[in-house]
């Protein structure tokens, strides 16, 4: 072969062809360093071939090596399908998949000389209980076994309440396969929120483990990516992107809180680990277990269509029960107490109990349910941020308006910026308003905060959840990130307030959302020997999501949940791809949108419904105007080929300031 195709990290739609000097010896996976325009690159060859077209081609050359730095021919073949699959341009699914430094001449000569300590985040959290399996655990542990070694692809979900012992049938499973010889990759959502689990996992695993997650520096992840090519790392755990590891011998996939957002990544390479992960499980013919306690509705219908291997654990082995739910009506609750505060009576008194106990609470509120705005009392709206198409939530330490889309802050003014009236008013409650009533009611009480905005200080997240374990704070009051994984024994009460804003969300997965954030974070009460209890409070208590946490009702959830999906057409029935348009200019994005909307009836396209162009529902963000397009459809190949059309307008009637995107089987439709 004379010639090879070399892929670039750049997003273009193709590889760029390359003479092979008769001294230079390329296979498919070569690490090659190639001239391109004014510049030396680096890339990688995916096909050898003996056409070179009629004008001489520039010339490979080098093989920079060391030759760990090549790719293997299947794992080459998993990044060229997940480039087909997803819409993205190979060079830039090889750039999100590989440390940066691959793309250096020497990656080696970017490495630190001295072995920087591998993770500050597992020190304090030594975990030394062995655990022996209850028969509950030990029954599903030998099924699952037993699939594990039978050489074939296999997608299993565990379904397990929460508590009831996945992540040690997760680890006497790894032990297995490692004694096996084999390596085992373990996903899990983010590291930071849940240090627990790394030091479980180091506890048992030690120097075999490698880890991998976005605190990482580019030259520790190419660190890590060495030891596991190498075979030194037997078990690596990260956060989605650890889903490119260089395996030498993939035994398992494990793939922990399967159902979690963060497995899809929202920007670039716009791809979904747990999807991306069953299609390497089938390449490698291993088995894939993912475990929830509560499963997308994707993998729920997959289990239940007998497509997946399905097992379950209905208990907490430690635990006396599961923790007491009360839901609490506000429209009732508010009528009948005629306070402005925003707890109710009856968790107030709960709170009040818990303290006297010496134990711990944790309160849910949710970010989008619980804001103060700037609001005009004549023309009745509220101050919008400038380059955004939301509200402004007051924050009261500063005294400003401050947009959590894009960080522009604003002084509070006195005159209406829509209708120039000066009756301005704050409305609303928000979390210092949460804050203050706490405070108030126990004014002994340890109270602390944990939100994006309080953890931006490094270090900041792991001392508030080591604070909570050791007992040093009474009432922990959160974002959805305190519903995450944590197993702290002596947290026995969880109240939960602004859930109602989750399904307010103009998205088909709000129902969805809701069910799993309440079960997960009803699921961190009464975790220890100490019974539990959970207040949740809501203004739409009678909605079925609700509902069927308060009644326990796993399946109930579901399958109506199902029911609606389907007669719908969304997933896990239909399919979807998201095409996004971008611009700053709200003028051309218009003109763009209309010439697009003419165009779309001349391409024949079958199987598809196209809906349609129409404004985001977040229309402007960070000074951009965003329109898009959803291709609906049941058949996946159908779906892609109408967006390729539709793509292939891309470079049609000289719109140039408009910028897209393809999202492919997309989550977050805002
Ligand atoms: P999950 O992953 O389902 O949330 P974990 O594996 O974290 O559950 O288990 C929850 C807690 O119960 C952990 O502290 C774990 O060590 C403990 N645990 C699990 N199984 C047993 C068992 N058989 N005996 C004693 N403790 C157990
Ligand atoms: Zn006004
Ligand atoms: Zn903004």
């Amino acid at each position: 072969m004379l010639f090879a195709d070399v892929v670039l990290p750049l997003p273009v739609d193709h590889p760029f062809t390359y003479e092979i000097p008769s001294d230079i010896k390329v296979v498919v996976g070569s690490r090659v360093l190639v001239p391109f325009h004014k510049q030396k690159k680096v890339g990688f060859v995916i096909a050898l071939h003996d056409r070179g077209g009629h004008h001489p081609l520039k010339k490979i050359e080098a093989l920079p090596g060391p030759p760990e730095t090549d790719l293997s021919p299947s794992y080459l073949e998993w990044l060229i399908w997940a480039s087909h699959y997803y819409l993205a341009p190979l060079g830039e699914v090889l750039a999100t998949a590989l440390p940066s430094p691959f793309f250096k001449l020497d990656p080696r000569q970017s490495l630190p000389q001295k072995k920087s300590r591998s993770s500050p985040l597992a020190d304090h959290w030594v975990h030394e209980k062995e655990v022996v399996l209850n028969d509950e655990q030990q029954k599903v542990f030998l099924q699952i076994r037993d699939n594990v070694f039978s050489g074939e692809f296999k997608p299993i979900l565990l379904h397990g309440v929460t508590g009831s012992g996945k992540t040690e049938i997760y680890i006497h499973l790894i032990h297995e396969i490692i004694r096996s010889g084999k390596q085992v990759l373990y996903l899990v959502p983010e590291i930071g929120l849940t240090p627990q689990i790394v030091a479980r996992l180091r506890h048992h695993f030690g120097e075999k483990l490698a880890l991998y997650h976005s605190g990482l520096t580019e030259n520790q992840r190419l660190r890590e990516w060495l030891r596991v090519k190498s075979g030194t790392a037997v078990l690596l755990v990260g956060t989605r992107s650890a889903l490119f590891g260089p395996f030498c011998n993939l035994g398992m996939i494990i793939i922990d809180e399967e159902h979690d957002s963060s497995y899809k990544q929202e920007e670039r390479f716009r791809y979904q680990a747990r999807d991306l992960a069953l299609v390497r499980g089938k390449m490698e013919k291993i088995p894939v277990l993912m475990g929830s306690a509560t499963p997308s509705l994707e993998s729920y219908f997959n289990a239940k269509n007998k497509k997946y291997l399905f097992y379950s654990l209905t208990n907490r082995p430690e635990a006396s029960a599961f923790p007491k739910i009360t839901l609490i009506d506000m429209t009732v609750e508010k009528r009948q107490s005629g306070s402005p505060l925003i707890l109710c009576r009856e968790l107030h008194q709960a709170i009040a109990d818990t303290l006297n106990r010496r134990e711990q609470v944790l309160i849910l509120f949710n970010r989008r349910g619980f804001a103060v705005s700037h609001f005009c009392l004549a023309c009745q709206k509220g101050v919008v941020c400038p380059h955004c198409s939301v509200v402004l939530p007051y924050h009261k330490k500063q005294n400003i308006l401050l947009c959590h889309y894009c960080d522009a802050s604003q002084t509070l003014t006195s005159v209406c910026p829509s209708c120039g009236s000066s009756q301005m008013t704050l409305i609303g409650s928000g979390t210092e308003t949460l804050e203050g009533e706490l405070k108030t009611f126990y004014p002994q009480a340890r109270i602390n905060r944990l939100d994006r905005d309080s953890v931006q200080k490094k270090g900041a997240l792991l001392s508030v959840l080591k604070d909570l374990r050791e007992g040093k704070i009474d009432i922990l009051v959160g974002t959805q990130m305190i519903a995450k994984g944590h197993d702290i024994a002596r947290v026995t009460l969880v109240g939960v307030v602004g859930i109602d804003a989750v399904l307010g969300v103009p998205d088909f997965r709000s129902s969805e959302r809701c069910f799993q954030l309440l079960t997960q974070v009803a699921g961190r009460a009464g975790r220890g020997t100490m019974p539990g209890k959970v207040i949740v409070q809501s203004f739409n208590p009678k909605h079925f999501s609700i509902k069927a946490v308060d009644d326990h009702a796993f399946d109930r959830f579901y399958e109506q949940e199902l029911k609606w999906r389907s007669e719908l057409g969304y997933p896990p029935y239909g399919r979807l791809i998201d095409i996004r348009f971008f611009s700053p200019d709200s003028g051309k994005i218009q003109h763009f949108i209309k010439w697009l909307f003419v165009q779309l009836p001349s391409l024949s396209i079958h199987e598809t419904k196209i809906l349609g162009p129409a404004p985001s529902p977040i229309e402007k963000l960070r000074g951009r105007y965003r329109w898009h397009l959803v291709l609906k459809g049941t058949s996946p190949s159908a779906l892609r080929q109408t967006a390729l059309k539709i793509l292939s307008l891309r470079d049609q009637g000289g719109f140039k300031g408009i910028k897209w995107a393809v999202d492919v089987d997309p989550i977050n439709m805002l």
